[in-house]
């Protein structure tokens, strides 16, 4: 088993009135990209919805220099109705408690995780347009002093 030590959350870039999950996505970066499957490990729908993405145990596809050590989590949203080019944080509750569940039960199950982070903490993007420490802090998902 490889060595998970972050997970890093992303937003699909896709408008808010937009239903996708998993089969979309993965149909996207087979097809689109030319990848062996869905570069995401999670997706989270904009009803809350979890759907499991590529197996854990495989590096995802979803953060460069990443990859091999992370989890990747997508939230389906992230951009305005309007423009596609405009990022925002447009998530639903649904979205944000489910993620709060998937992030505790994660730091359960892999004790070497040590940082949970946007994708704009590792690149100049704006994925997934909020702050994820913020978040975690907020909501008491700690990954110090465990
Ligand atoms: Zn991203």
């Amino acid at each position: 088993m490889r060595k998970i030590n972050k997970i890093i959350v992303h937003s699909s870039a896709t408008r808010p009135s937009q239903d996708i999950g998993v089969e979309e996505i993965r149909d996207w970066h087979i097809k689109g990209n030319g990848w062996s499957d869905i570069g995401y490990h999670f997706v989270i729908r904009r009803d809350g919805t979890r759907e499991l993405g590529r197996d854990i145990a495989l590096s995802g596809a979803h953060c460069k220099n990443q990859n091999s050590r992370s989890l990747g989590i997508c939230l389906v949203g992230g951009v305005t109705e309007e423009d596609v080019k405009i990022g925002e944080n447009n998530f639903t509750d649904a979205q944000f408690k489910e993620l709060q569940t998937l992030l505790k039960q994660l730091l359960t199950e892999y004790p070497n995780i040590v940082r949970i982070a946007g994708h704009r903490d590792f690149a100049n993007k704006a994925c997934p347009c909020f702050d994820v420490q913020g978040f975690c802090e907020k909501h008491e998902i700690c990954v110090a002093d465990r």
